[in-house]
């Protein structure tokens, strides 16, 4: 076997940037599929038949329970990718296009699903962060249309939100109060960002908006993991994912591609000053106009913002209406 066709998974140190990257060549290996054949439908050899929704492992895995050895480099730290990757298929029926056609009962199962695995992870040695998201669209790569959505469980915390919880760390101790409820309470003052609001959730463009129809949920109380929600705080997720969801879906000819992500504490420790919520990030920023993170946000690391995100908040909610309304 050549060298460079050798199995690889492993962790490789990012020194300059303080950050790990998850190397593995097992999607290369992937097998040739006639482009109708869908893994995710009932009837298959890992789906069977009987089930609302399910979760199933991801067979081109960037990370394993059990990892070989990583390389050795005279220079460069890596370590073994331990963790898990897991695939969610929402529902058994193919051709439904988003989470947002869901039942409010369907999305609830689906959740709570998610959170008894998150339950069982949690009890690893090495499972330090449960990252739930999900990619929707052809334009960002999308090739299986049945709707489904990933889970992540890493040995380390995910960059982006170990900056939000130094941030958070940080502003606990200076002001003795949580950086995100107080963003809620300022979203909430402000109103002309917030797109929906139930009893325990409440749904707005931030004022920070990286992504051109960007959506964060937050739960009203503070609360750090997704495993402490209550059974009528999740079946209200469900309610507000569905119709911000449905907004942003409505709000080109095109349904909206984006990518959605679930921020919590990681498993491991006290976080109690983090606050859970979603951030959903709607990549068009004009009809058939896809926003690219291109120089200056892959380059530099700071977005920038082509309308103002006040404007935009008022067309998606202009949508919400009309989803509650049908
Ligand atoms: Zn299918
Ligand atoms: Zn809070
Ligand atoms: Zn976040």
């Amino acid at each position: 076997m050549d060298d460079d066709k050798k199995f690889v998974i492993e962790l490789r140190w990012d020194p300059t940037l303080g950050e790990w990257v998850m190397v593995s060549n097992v999607r290369s290996a992937r097998p040739w599929q006639p482009t109708s054949f869908c893994p995710f439908c009932p009837g298959n050899e890992e789906t069977g038949y009987g089930w609302r929704a399910l979760i199933l492992e991801n067979r081109f895995p960037m990370l394993m329970e059990l990892p070989p050895e990583p390389s050795t480099h005279r220079f460069y730290k890596t370590a073994k990718s331990y963790g898990k990757c897991y695939v969610v298929v929402e529902t058994p029926e193919h051709s439904i296009d988003d989470l947002s056609d869901l039942s409010i009962d369907q999305i609830s199962y689906v959740i709570n699903l998610i959170g008894e695995k998150q339950r069982e992870e949690s009890e690893k040695r090495h499972a330090q962060y449960f990252l739930w998201f999900r990619n929707k669209g052809r334009e960002i790569g999308v090739s299986l249309t049945h709707p489904h959505s990933q889970i992540y469980v890493t040995p380390f915390i995910p960059i982006r939100v170990l900056r939000e919880l130094n941030n958070a760390e940080r502003y606990w101790h200076e002001n003795k109060r949580c950086l995100f409820c107080d963003i809620i309470d300022i979203e909430k003052e402000d109103k002309i960002r917030v797109l929906l609001e139930n009893e325990f959730w409440v749904s707005f463009m931030p004022f920070y908006a990286h992504w051109p129809f960007e959506v964060h949920i937050y739960p009203k109380r503070h609360v750090q993991l997704l495993t402490q929600l209550t059974s009528k705080e999740i079946e209200q997720l469900a309610q507000i994912l569905k119709y911000s969801l449905c907004g942003l879906k409505n709000l080109f000819s095109k349904p909206m591609p984006y990518i959605m992500v679930l921020h919590q504490a990681p498993l491991k420790g006290d976080h109690i000053f983090y606050h859970l919520h979603i951030e959903i990030y709607g990549m068009l920023r004009e009809e058939g106009k896809l926003k690219y993170a291109a120089g200056m946000e892959t380059g530099g690391g700071n977005f920038t913002y082509d309308s103002i995100p006040e404007y935009n908040a008022i067309r998606i909610k202009e949508k919400i209406e009309k989803c509650l309304n049908h």
